[in-house]
């Protein structure tokens, strides 16, 4: 990104991205200088909230929740003006004359005003998002930019495969909702998941793997008809590859409880990143699970809110969290544990905020309300594979793709840990049966394919070790 404004004669240089990525690697010295550069202004934008497309609404509205969280969960500076609180947002409110509909606007860099975008369209109007050549074939095609995804693009993009990313949502996967991941070697004191993979990403875009996001892979064509694999895209475009490598992970669970959808985005939350928090300063919220990711989340949000009501299902912690999250939530004051329980409603006028849960306990059959404004769902995740369906990949009995030798049936036939049922069609990290769920796990996996692809692709482009 670069604003720029010139206050006398200036003598601009203009270098494609093609020409800077290929100096990046070529002249290590002068490379590190440009991007650390690059990645520090991008840091100091985001911390002073400038740069990027402005938001204008209330801080509070559905629509800016939403909009910022994609902004913030992609590294993407932007600037948010509330007409509760910004003059210079009702100046720009009396020019633009938004209907109720509208919120949020947004006016990105070139002065495009968008009224209350979906995230592809911001993307697109952000050059986020660009269009596929017609006739170009890619090395691989990655479909998921977790851990697993980004190491796949960063160790086959630096060996000279041409790899193309898509991810549906933003880069970084689970982990970006992690907020601090404390056993990821090398990082003693913790990094947080959104810091860690902001770095990957930046990595495979500096090696040239072209990362499109957010683009939703709706299905997989297997057949190779003209050679090829075909990923078809949510915008009806064909992404073409010569191998493809299924990075997809997991999907939240959302527990049966009637009226959940209607407070999704209102109050009941699948991350704790620091915006959610910001809703929780100084209220008391709750927080369903007993796992790994739900420990995390209370400890994180403890610091922020008056009190974590923490629910879970079954009688202690000790099965499914590792101890030093526990002994940090029996650390914490202001996190109450309630076991053997479980949300069953959720309670708030029509399009208005959450405004209370009711849970049951397990043991007795009871019921409690709280006054909770923000309900955080940690209860697990699922495959994300429903996009693989009808092409020949093997899925275990759980959804998870099946790799290596127990998904090929002939006798004989080589084939590596890492590929599926069908030739070419790789899978690492969560989404394939039987994988770690550890973010050291899922990067280990990504550059582990990477030497079976170049056996599949014919070796051309294997590197001298
Ligand atoms: C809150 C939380 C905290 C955690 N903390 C730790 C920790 O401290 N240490 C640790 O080792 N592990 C931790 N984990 C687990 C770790 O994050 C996962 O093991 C890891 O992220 C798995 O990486 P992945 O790349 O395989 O999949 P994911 O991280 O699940 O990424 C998959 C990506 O694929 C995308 N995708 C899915 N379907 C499609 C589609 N059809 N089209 C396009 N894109 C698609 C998704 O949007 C997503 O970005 C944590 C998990 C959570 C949720």
């Amino acid at each position: 990104m670069a604003d720029a404004i010139a206050l006398g004669p200036v003598e601009a240089l203009i270098i494609a991205p093609d020409r800077l990525r290929a100096l990046l690697v070529a002249e290590a010295d002068m490379g590190e200088r440009i991007m650390r550069a690059l990645i520090l202004r991008r840091v100091s934008l985001i911390r002073g909230g400038a740069g990027g497309p402005v938001l204008i609404g209330p801080s509070n509205s559905r629509g800016v929740i939403r909009l910022q969280g994609f902004l913030t969960r992609n590294g993407h500076p932007h600037h948010l003006l509330d007409p509760a609180s910004d003059h210079d947002a009702n100046e720009l409110i009396a020019r633009y004359s938004p209907s109720p509909t509208d919120w949020p606007l947004v006016v990105t860099a070139d002065g495009t005003v968008l009224r209350n975008p979906g995230e592809s369209e911001l993307a697109r109007a952000m050059g986020m998002i660009r269009a596929i050549a017609k006739d170009k074939v890619y090395d691989v095609a990655v479909v998921g930019s977790g851990p697993a995804g980004l190491s796949t693009a960063v160790y086959a993009a630096s060996e000279g495969l041409s790899v193309a990313v898509c991810d549906a949502r933003a880069f970084g996967g689970q982990a970006g909702a992690s907020a601090r991941i404390e056993n990821y070697l090398g990082f003693p004191t913790g990094i947080s998941g959104l810091a860690l993979t902001a770095r990957a990403f930046n990595q495979a875009q500096k090696f040239g793997a072209d990362v499109m996001i957010p683009m939703t892979v709706k299905s997989l064509d297997c057949s190779r008809a003209d050679g090829v694999f075909g990923l078809k895209l949510e915008d009806e475009e064909v992404l073409r590859a010569r191998s493809i490598v299924v990075a997809s992970g997991a999907r939240y669970r959302r527990p049966e409880i009637e009226n959940l959808a209607d407070f999704e985005g209102r109050g009941v939350w699948y991350w704790a990143s620091p915006i959610e928090a910001r809703l929780c300063a100084d209220q008391e919220v709750a927080l369903v699970g007993g796992g790994n990711s739900a420990g995390q989340a209370a400890v994180f949000l403890s610091g922020h809110a008056r009190k974590v009501h923490m629910v879970i299902r079954g009688g202690g912690l000790g099965a499914s969290m590792s101890r030093y999250l526990i002994e940090r939530i029996e650390a914490a004051s202001n996190i109450e544990l309630v076991f053997n329980t479980e949300v069953i409603a959720l309670e708030g006028a029509e399009d208005t905020p959450l405004e209370r849960v009711r849970w049951r306990s397990r043991l007795s059959g009871e019921d409690s309300t709280a006054e909770i404004r923000n309900l955080f769902l940690f209860v697990g995740a699922d495959p994300a594979t429903g996009w693989l369906e009808g092409c020949g990949v093997m899925v275990d009995r759980g959804g998870f793709v099946v790799t290596g030798a127990q998904c090929r049936k002939s006798e004989g036939q080589p084939v590596s840990a890492l590929e599926t049922s069908v030739p070419g069609v790789f899978a690492v990290g969560d989404v394939r049966s039987g994988s770690v769920k550890r973010v050291g796990a899922s990067i280990g996996e990504g550059a582990q394919v990477v030497a079976a692809l170049h056996d599949f692709l014919g070796g051309a482009a294997k590197p001298a070790l």
